[in-house]
């Protein structure tokens, strides 16, 4: 499934996860058509697959970057707050910021300072970018994402891109009601993806939906 929508430019790559089903909707077309992954992956960009970024840390698939947010769509509506945790090279961020709107706000948490400073430096590179980070729009902090971010809490939507031992509670806590949290879980040798939602009766649901393989969400290196 993966190789099959790697393409030779953006618009072929996100043409190709279109027409395999991994985008299923214009607005998410529309947002990834948006920001050039060349501007985040080193090497490879349009290939559907993820790449090393440094500090162990890869850039996720697009395939993965498409169906994060085609799962979250519903509450990423324009002026959505989102806290995207394992921000690593900003890619998704950016995804998201674009969803959201300029009246929106987009939090990247990492705790690995140069892949923040990467984050930053890789939005910078296009004129959008620039003005997301200069208006507010889009912000990249250093931290433990495994305890959210309380400064701008709470959150339409969560995006978690490393994958958790345990299912943390400060995330759903940091959840609006109704709110949405995307979220790779291990579970013994094996990790899924979970869609936590918090319905506006304060009440949570889970949803385990496919196998995947993360990098872990861990303590920050010394
Ligand atoms: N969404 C990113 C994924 C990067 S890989 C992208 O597609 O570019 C996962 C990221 O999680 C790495 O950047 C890693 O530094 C970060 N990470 C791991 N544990 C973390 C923690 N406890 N708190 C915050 N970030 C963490």
């Amino acid at each position: 499934m993966a190789w099959r929508s790697s393409g030779s430019s953006n618009q072929s790559l996100v043409d190709n996860l279109e027409k395999n089903g991994l985008i299923e909707t214009k607005r998410v077309k529309d947002a990834m058509l948006q920001v050039d992954r060349a501007h985040y992956a080193p090497r490879n960009p349009y290939d559907d697959r993820p790449q090393p970024i440094g500090h162990k840390a890869t850039i996720s698939a697009p395939h993965m970057h498409a169906n994060a947010c085609e799962s979250l769509l519903d509450h990423l509506k324009p002026g959505a707050k989102v806290l995207d945790i394992g921000s690593g090279s900003g890619y998704l961020t950016a995804v998201l910021a674009n969803l959201v709107g300029p009246s929106g706000r987009v939090v990247g948490i990492d705790h690995i300072q140069p892949l923040v400073d990467m984050a930053n430096t890789n939005m910078a590179k296009s004129d959008e970018g620039r003005k997301m980070l200069e208006s507010g729009q889009v912000k990249f902090v250093t931290g433990d994402g495994r305890k959210g971010w309380k400064e701008d809490a709470p959150y339409d939507a969560i995006h978690v891109g490393a994958a958790a031992a345990e299912h943390h509670k400060e995330l759903t806590d940091q959840l609006k009601a109704p709110g949405r949290l995307f979220v790779p879980v291990s579970d013994g040798w094996s990790q899924h993806i979970y869609v936590i939602n918090k319905r506006e009766d304060g009440s949570i649901d889970q949803n385990m939906l496919y196998g995947v393989q993360y990098v872990p969400l861990t303590d920050a290196p010394e």
